[in-house]
């Protein structure tokens, strides 16, 4: 039997959607050129009036919102609510520049526990889940987002934080963890540390992980349930939205279901802006419908995503997203071809006899591009001899190069060396000064 937690909004006829969506836009647009400066000078910059937006199809004609107007407004010019309304302020620390910020209200964060409990009955927990939160709480909307909606949902919550694996670990046994929610890198940290340790996954009660925060593929969801014994399910979401909980996987694992009713999704080819029918690849474009913090008109996510909208066998209406292809903002261009980290770890896990822990490395020697890929062998390969190293090397080193279409260096190194992450996991050293 299908379970849901908000079965009217998860499974409403596609014309109802539309409708709500339409008059919610509305609504936010109106109010947002009423009240907030940025917002209003935006949309005279284009001749635009709040009467211009009637249907759906007029977003096209809204301006895009993008992390550098988050910054050059730094920190509270993007909020529509009095500080006197705002609860609760989150900040994404961003590795260059200003951190991008981010407030809310008291019914943004009841919309955001709501469809943070959807996502996590989507993904199977119920009341009866102990649900081990080893995402970063904090400035960070990964531990909290998913606390309140496992909180909301009534599940157990043990609120770990990420870090300290053997305490993690420890404590997974102890407590009856059902269900863990972290990133996908660190949920292999764990995995890998739990097999130090010599605790087999399976012996304990974890069944499901909610894992997010960065892109990971298919064949990573793979090593990560074979790995841990459990059920790996995609969980989408960014703070400039909400934080976690926008989509989610259901039992089906086949794309994520957008909580459309409160964000509005749209693919845009990232170079010309230009709006991109369903199933076409592009960047993910969202408007949030009901936020009153700091709502946001047609952010561009940088994240590489397809739509779907065929119905789903879980019974949800809601339209799918494909688990994120990559970023376009992680793709690094060398001698002039795209390269995404995703492509890698594709080509190293469909080898086999790596880990899938990985990095590369750019750097530019003379005038041109130079990339080295490292390579974490397997315990079993390591002890291998010579020639089967060098074999493998030059396999990986072929792949990689028809894959990407840019010549690689390969470099195998020992189990455990690439550093880990308890966060989201650091995969590209980029060190051309550009
Ligand atoms: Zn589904």
């Amino acid at each position: 039997m299908n379970t849901y937690w908000n079965k009217p909004a998860e499974t409403m006829e596609r014309e109802e959607m539309s409708n709500l969506q339409a008059g919610r836009l509305r609504e936010i647009v109106t109010r947002l050129y009423r009240q907030q400066p940025f917002y209003r000078s935006k949309m005279q910059e284009q001749g635009l009036l709040p009467e211009d937006i009637v249907t759906l199809e007029d977003i096209k004609n809204l301006p895009f919102i993008s992390k550098q107007d988050m910054r050059d407004n730094y920190p509270y010019g993007l909020f529509a609510a009095p500080m006197s309304e705002i609860v609760r302020v989150h900040a994404s620390s961003g590795t260059t520049g200003r951190p991008t910020v981010v407030g809310y209200t008291k019914r943004d964060i009841g919309i955001w526990s709501e469809v943070a409990a959807r996502s996590l009955v989507a993904a199977g927990l119920s009341k009866q889940s102990c649900i081990q939160i080893a995402y970063g709480y904090g400035l960070f909307t990964g531990g909290l987002g998913i606390h309140y909606g496992a909180e909301l949902l009534g599940a157990s919550v043990i609120p770990i934080s990420s870090g300290n694996t053997n305490r993690q670990i420890m404590l997974m046994k102890d407590f009856g963890t059902t269900a863990l929610a972290c990133t996908p890198s660190y949920a292999l940290y764990i995995a890998e540390t739990m097999q130090e340790m010599g605790i087999d996954p399976r012996e304990t009660g974890l069944r499901t992980g909610i894992f997010g925060a960065e892109p990971w593929t298919e064949r990573m969801r793979q090593a990560i349930e074979s790995q841990l014994g459990i059920k790996a399910m995609d969980i989408y979401g960014l703070s400039e939205i909400i934080g976690p909980g926008v989509a989610i996987e259901c039992s089906v694992q086949n794309g994520l279901h957008i909580s459309e009713d409160h964000f509005y999704p749209e693919i845009i080819n990232p170079v010309t802006g230009e709006v991109l029918p369903d199933g076409e690849k592009g960047e993910l474009v969202l408007t949030t419908l009901t936020k009153e913090g700091m709502p946001m008109i047609r952010y561009r996510t940088r994240d590489l995503s397809v739509l779907h909208r065929e119905k789903c066998a879980c019974g949800r209406t809601l339209v799918r997203m494909s688990k994120v292809l990559g970023r376009s903002d992680d793709m690094l261009i060398i001698r002039g071809v795209n390269v995404f980290p995703s492509q890698v770890e594709n080509v190293l896990l469909g080898i086999g006899n790596t880990s899938p822990h990985y990095q590369l490395i750019v750097e530019r020697k003379g005038n041109l591009d130079h990339l080295t890929v490292l390579v974490e062998l397997t315990e079993e390969m390591f002890t291998d001899e010579v020639r089967g190293l060098e074999e493998l090397e030059a396999k990986i080193k072929g792949e990689l190069s028809s894959v990407l279409s840019v010549s690689a260096t390969v470099r195998l190194v020992g189990p455990k060396t690439i550093e880990r992450s308890e966060g989201k996991a650091k995969r590209v050293i980029d060190k051309r000064e550009l």
